[in-house]
């Protein structure tokens, strides 16, 4: 097997002591790839599971030509010309086709059946004409010009196609595409199974919740924001709690995390005063990078595949690490800029798709150097019909409640200097992404 660190620092612009945001997320896509498994689920189950194989659609959808709308099903070819200064049209009405009850007749020259939404469209008629434009004189219908053929059809098969895939293996399962595959009649659906993460806090300050703080102690919040964003993602979790800053302990959890999980999530311990030790930690069970990635949060990130038993024989298999800084923003920062992204493949999601981001009108002035992305946290608001933006009050790292009272990120991008009030700034909602 290649070397990963091989592999990554064969990359040109490659440079762990600055890595451009854009590329640490490139080169960690680039070396991912979906965890082997699936399962078969009953379709409401099915939400959120990423398909593992294609819905190949068993029938046409619409299965036959029905109308898209309540009117009069005609033939073209008997309406007079179809140019507004024609004449009016008059039929015999002989019958009605309702939606599920077929009208069993043809529908022959100079006749026109009563037709509802979704009814199957008589035979030898091919277009109906809307309720409203037609009229009605004993059993007689007068159909004015300016009618198109086949208006106001749907055709069979227009929706979906039997024998051709319906939806395709890599798709993350919304509610429409739960209800497409329900429309074919399909109850049951392969998905790939879920990601497995270990996850574990490191510091020697870090308190669990229902112990009293000591002085200089905080409650270990990292680890629940982390649990809430991958249950948001649909991983499995194995929680491992904290972890004291002490080699042997740490080895430990490393080696157990890696016998069961796709992948492990620290947070904590990769700033430069604590990475020493960690690299030669990691240097012994896999092989991890120790980036600085040019962003404000979350510069320092660990990323790699430990494989504690690869050396001597063992199961081959490793679990890939992400070892997040410890500050809470820039935990959730590096989360969804490159973890997400990450457990996304790992998934099976395919393609994984860019997180859009759009224009807003910033309406405060932000310091800003160049050289490195931010992420600042925003709130937005409209304003004489446009979107604005500003930012959430102290935006320091350490800040969760800026987490908490935003709904955007704010994005400034790595050539950017200083936003003026009023200056046009991208804008990543936190919407669909959390
Ligand atoms: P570190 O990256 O380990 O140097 O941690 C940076 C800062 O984040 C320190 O102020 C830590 O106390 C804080 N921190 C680290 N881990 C956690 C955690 N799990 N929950 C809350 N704060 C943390
Ligand atoms: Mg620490």
């Amino acid at each position: 097997m290649t070397s990963i660190l091989q592999t990554l620092s064969c990359a040109d612009d490659y440079d762990p002591e600055s890595l451009h945001v854009d590329r640490a997320r490139q080169l960690i896509l680039d070396l991912v790839s979906p965890v082997g498994g699936h399962e078969r689920v009953p379709l409401r189950q099915a939400l959120d599971r990423v398909l593992a194989a294609d819905v190949i659609s068993p029938i046409d959808v619409p299965a036959h030509d029905n109308s898209a709308m309540d009117g009069w099903a005609v033939r073209f070819a008997d309406l007079a010309a179809s140019d507004e200064t024609a004449g009016e049209t008059r039929l015999k009405h002989i019958g009605t086709a309702l939606a599920g009850k077929a009208f069993a007749a043809r529908v022959g020259p100079g006749e026109t059946v009563r037709i509802m939404t979704g009814a199957i469209l008589p035979q030898d008629a091919d277009c109906v004409v809307i309720q409203e434009v037609a009229r009605v004189e004993g059993d007689a219908v007068v159909i004015p010009p300016g009618q198109r053929r086949g208006q106001n059809t749907r055709r069979a098969g227009e929706d979906l196609q039997a024998g051709r895939p319906a939806i395709a293996a890599g798709k993350k399962l919304r509610p429409a595409e739960i209800g497409i595959i329900a429309s074919l009649g399909i109850g049951e659906v392969t998905v790939h199974r879920r990601v497995r993460v270990a996850l574990f806090s490191t510091g020697d300050e870090l308190c669990s919740i229902g112990t009293p703080l000591a002085p200089g102690e905080v409650y270990d919040s990292n680890r629940y924001t982390l649990w809430g964003m991958l249950t948001r993602l649909g991983c499995d979790i194995i929680d491992m709690g904290v972890v004291k800053d002490n080699p042997a302990a740490l080895e430990a959890a490393f080696r157990q995390a890696a016998e069961s999980a796709d992948a492990i999530i620290t947070s904590g311990g990769v700033s430069v005063g604590e990475a020493d030790f960690i690299k030669q930690l990691m240097a012994r069970l896999g092989e991890v990078a120790f980036w600085k990635i040019a962003m404000k949060p979350g510069r320092p990130m660990a990323f790699g595949l430990i494989q504690p038993e690869a050396g001597d024989g063992g199961k081959g298999r490793g679990a890939w690490l992400f070892g997040l800084p410890g500050n809470p923003v820039a935990v959730m920062v590096t989360f969804y800029q490159f973890v997400r992204p990450a457990l996304l493949k790992l998934a099976g999601v395919d393609p994984v798709p860019p997180f859009p981001a759009f224009p807003a009108r910033c309406t405060e002035a932000m310091k800003k150097s160049r050289g490195r992305t931010e992420f600042q946290r925003g709130i937005l608001f409209q304003e004489n019909g446009e979107w604005c933006v500003r930012p959430t009050g102290a935006q320091g790292s350490g800040v969760l409640r800026s987490m908490a009272e935003a709904d955007c990120f704010i994005v400034l991008e790595h050539e950017r200097e200083r936003v003026g009030a009023g200056d046009t700034v991208n804008v990543q909602l936190m919407n669909g992404l959390v």
